[in-house]
């Protein structure tokens, strides 16, 4: 078992976050933002950027390659109407994606928006990780943090 604290303050000790957080028996800050047969999305708000997803897998496999062809399906498609739904609701042009096998959770992809403020952190994906590392510790105020929720609300509605 490992010990997680989460956003808020709270320690869970579970075996896999991304399991937890999954099957309901942690609920992250903002809810679930839409789920499938195969897969979860939802937002950890320690990183309070507006339309930021991270979409999980209910399974507990680690590997790209681990997924049926059934959950392949339902991840592409899923993946694709949570883009969708950034562009059309939040008006987000542009998202990076990235996912590492690597993880002491499983399974799980982030996906970014790009907005003007990053550039100041540099021009594309090396810009990644100051940019989530602004965020959590210098953006964690309860302005950001009321409008990263009322983005995850307003996916939340276009998705469901
Ligand atoms: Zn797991």
């Amino acid at each position: 078992m490992r010990k997680i604290t989460l956003s808020n303050g709270k320690i869970v000790e579970v075996e896999c976050l991304s399991c937890a957080i999954t099957s309901g028996l942690v609920k992250p800050d903002g809810g679930v933002i839409v789920e499938t047969q195969y897969f979860h999305a939802h937002q950890d708000v320690a990183y309070p950027i507006e339309g930021l997803v991270i979409l999980a897998s209910k399974r507990h496999i680690t590997c790209l390659d681990e997924l049926t062809d059934e959950e392949k399906n339902d991840y592409i498609n899923i993946l694709s109407r949570i883009r969708k739904a950034q562009r059309e609701a939040l008006g987000i042009e542009y998202v990076y994606y990235f996912y590492n096998e690597d993880t002491t959770h499983h399974f799980h992809t982030w996906l970014v928006p790009r907005y003007e403020w990053m550039y100041e952190f540099g021009r594309s994906v090396e810009s990644v990780r100051p940019v989530l590392l602004h965020a959590r510790n210098k953006m964690n105020d309860i302005y950001n943090r009321k409008k990263v929720i009322q983005a995850i609300d307003t996916l939340t509605d276009e998705l469901n």
